[in-house]
């Protein structure tokens, strides 16, 4: 199954796909995650694409999708792929199909996830993540249960994204409403469309995502291709 979540900066792509990669064995692609790990090794396409990244726009398609297309050859251990934070604009999305196509699959939905506009900025300005296991945590929202200590590995050292303060985010928000917005009419025409409303709480999202992965999953078995 291949599954693309579509929704701005802060609505909880990367969350939920960690948790729907476990319980229903996808493996989760995130282009930002494969960015950040050029940036950190210092290769060539780091350094490019880091500079793009700090000033919160988005990196070249043919840089993204050449990522893209790597990881579908190096093939799925699970049962398919989430794509978290691609496709971002038309010309990915086009070119997504068209790489599914070659490989003789196609795109099974897109689950669409709604968030109002004001708490985004300070989802995204309060988030930090276990430097040891990557457990995401929020000043505000999801504290340590015990203060500076993470609840999953018990490491004392986290990080911040650098791309996290607020001048960045509202750049991520403008580029993500010039040139990925247009991805809902997109992928609406294309009858592949699902929204949740991923403003509640983490327990309360998962399973109405949870539900929405399942109600694409049973669509596609029943009209295959
Ligand atoms: P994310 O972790 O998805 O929020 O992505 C972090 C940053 O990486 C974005 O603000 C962009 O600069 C870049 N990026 C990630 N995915 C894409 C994409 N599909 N197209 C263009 N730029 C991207």
């Amino acid at each position: 199954m291949i599954l693309v979540l579509l929704g701005p900066p802060g609505a909880g792509k990367g969350t939920h796909a960690n948790l729907l990669e476990t319980k229903r064995s996808l493996v989760k692609l995130s282009t930002g995650d494969m960015l950040r790990a050029a940036v950190a090794a210092g290769t060539e396409l780091g350094r490019k694409a880091s500079v793009i990244m700090e000033r919160g726009q988005l990196v070249p398609d043919e840089i993204v999708i050449g990522l893209i297309a790597e990881r579908l050859d190096a093939g799925s251990k699970g049962e398919g792929f989430i794509l978290d934070g691609f496709p971002r604009t038309i010309a990915q999305a086009e070119a997504l199909d068209r790489l599914l196509a070659e490989r003789g699959t196609t795109l099974d939905g897109v689950i669409e996830m709604q968030v109002d506009d004001e708490a985004l900025v300070e989802r995204i300005v309060g988030r930090f993540t276990c430097a040891n296991c990557g457990e995401g945590y929020h000043d505000s929202f999801m504290q340590t249960k015990v203060p500076g200590v993470c609840d999953r590995c018990g490491s004392t050292e986290f990080v911040r994204r650098r791309d996290d303060n607020e001048e960045v985010v509202r750049s991520r928000l403008e580029a993500y409403y010039a040139q990925t917005e247009p991805l809902i009419g997109y992928y609406k025409r294309q009858g592949k469309l699902v929204s949740v409303d991923t403003m509640s709480e983490i327990d309360v999202v998962h399973p109405a995502m949870m539900q929405a992965l399942d109600a694409i999953k049973s669509k596609s078995v029943e009209t295959p291709g």
